[in-house]
């Protein structure tokens, strides 16, 4: 489990309680490439919706 993950993302299958990522690792890419200049342009590939 990742201990030290927060995330909102509550319809994601890895998601506890709308608060923390109980993923065993996550994958975080960026959006233009491997270089990010706000937080906006990262994404957590590891998500899965709930009702996939
Ligand atoms: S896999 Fe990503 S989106 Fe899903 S709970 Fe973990 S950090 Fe959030």
């Amino acid at each position: 489990m990742a201990l030290d993950v927060l995330c909102e993302v509550k319809n994601c299958v890895h998601n506890e309680g709308g608060e923390r990522c109980t993923a065993t690792s996550i994958f975080i890419i960026s959006e233009s490439g491997k270089t990010a200049s706000s937080q906006k342009e990262t994404d957590c590939k590891t998500f899965e919706p709930r009702d996939a």
